[in-house]
């Protein structure tokens, strides 16, 4: 197993490029605010927002999105050793994505508890739940890191979106 070491100043520092990626996502139309950075050995090796609506294909998630980008830049279809951070926790598929992928560690700002139910895709079941149950063992995962700044690009758990944004309705 390779041990990815980071300190919680680094988790900050990649979580800010995240939140850049967000503000991104924010202001190009058919994108979403929610931003994605994945790093190997101290450097960023793939990042992207969510682009559901640019590319027109749903699974498009800000960590599909660099997931995909990583691969590619390394000419991999594995990110072992590597650390993935992400604006909001990690939706069913992006965690199963990420255990494929063998990403050792999530890193995540808002929790779900900070955001509205529109972000996943079932009512109960959660990254912990499904990283805990996975085959691998070598995974490890932080919540809450820049939280609040994270949570304010989403809807809150008790804002009332339009339905036309509720993907999972
Ligand atoms: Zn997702």
């Amino acid at each position: 197993m390779t041990t990815a070491v980071t300190t919680r100043t680094d988790d900050e520092r990649f979580m800010r490029r995240a939140l850049a990626l967000a503000e991104i996502g924010r202001t190009v139309p058919g994108a979403s605010p929610i931003g994605c950075v994945i790093v190997l050995h101290g450097a960023v090796v793939g990042e992207g927002h969510n682009e559901v609506g640019i590319r027109h294909d749903p699974s498009a998630h800000a960590e599909i999105v660099a997931i995909r980008r990583a691969c590619e830049s390394l000419g991999r279809d594995d990110l072992r050793g590597a650390t993935l951070y992400s604006t909001l926790q990690p939706c069913g598929m992006c965690s199963m994505a990420s255990i494929w992928t063998s990403i050792e560690r999530i890193v995540y700002g808002a929790r779900r508890k900070d955001v509205h139910g529109m972000y996943f895709e079932d009512r109960h079941l959660d990254v912990l739940d499904i990283i805990d149950d996975a085959f691998r063992t070598d995974m490890s995962v932080t919540a809450g890191v820049l939280e609040g700044e994270c949570a304010a690009f989403c809807y809150r758990p008790d804002d009332d979106p339009p339905l036309a944004e509720q993907a999972n309705r």
